[in-house]
């Protein structure tokens, strides 16, 4: 009898996924918020690997007067599906005292994005995976290239070091704190 195949998303879940996380914080105590998403992932089973240091950056596509966002990235290794990741970047989201219905040009206590699953591409109706803003933002890009300059997004088939060069406009984007763990 011939083996029964093996998708490779089976066998690479069950190792887990490498994962690219970033997260962001305009309102109340940044800091904090950022702190708590990353204890949050680890308590929700992320295994988190490396922490970009963090970023202050002015808001991108946001209404007039949103105060500077603080931002970072995150690598790590998930066991699951994106879906499910996704869900638990939401309920942190929630848990910070994000609403649920929020628009994206207000200012909010915790953004947690899918920025790369592995390799995967992912367009479902709630997930588009490489993050389809992400390879245009200098607040995903900066910090990425901290962690890992070489990683490809798959689809475009650059690394984020080449993406980061071709940015034409990076914006406003300073360091904030270079602790590796906030
Ligand atoms: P935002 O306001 O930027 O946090 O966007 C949240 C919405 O984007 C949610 O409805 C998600 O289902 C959707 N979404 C689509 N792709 C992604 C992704 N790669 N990571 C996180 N949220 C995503």
């Amino acid at each position: 009898m011939s083996p029964v195949p093996t998708s490779p998303n089976t066998s690479a879940r069950s190792a887990g996924t490498e994962v690219f996380l970033a997260f962001g914080a305009n309102k109340g105590d940044r800091e904090a918020f950022c702190r708590f998403a990353l204890d949050e992932l680890k308590n929700g089973r992320f295994s988190i690997q490396k922490v970009s240091p963090l970023y202050e950056t002015d808001p991108v596509d946001c209404e007039e007067g949103v105060p500077p966002f603080l931002n970072g990235v995150l690598q790590g290794v998930w066991k699951g599906s994106a879906e499910e990741l996704l869900d638990l970047c939401q309920s942190i989201e929630r848990q910070a005292g994000r609403p649920e219905k929020h628009s994206s040009r207000q200012s909010r206590e915790l953004d947690l994005d899918i920025i790369l699953f592995g390799q995967e591409i992912i367009r479902s109706e709630r997930l588009t995976v490489p993050h389809p803003r992400a390879s245009r933002r200098a607040f995903v890009l900066v910090p990425m290239n901290d962690l890992a300059p070489g990683a490809r997004f798959p689809g475009l088939g650059k690394t984020v070091s080449e993406l980061l060069r071709e940015l034409p406009d990076p914006g406003s984007i300073k360091l904030y704190s270079a602790n590796s763990r906030i």
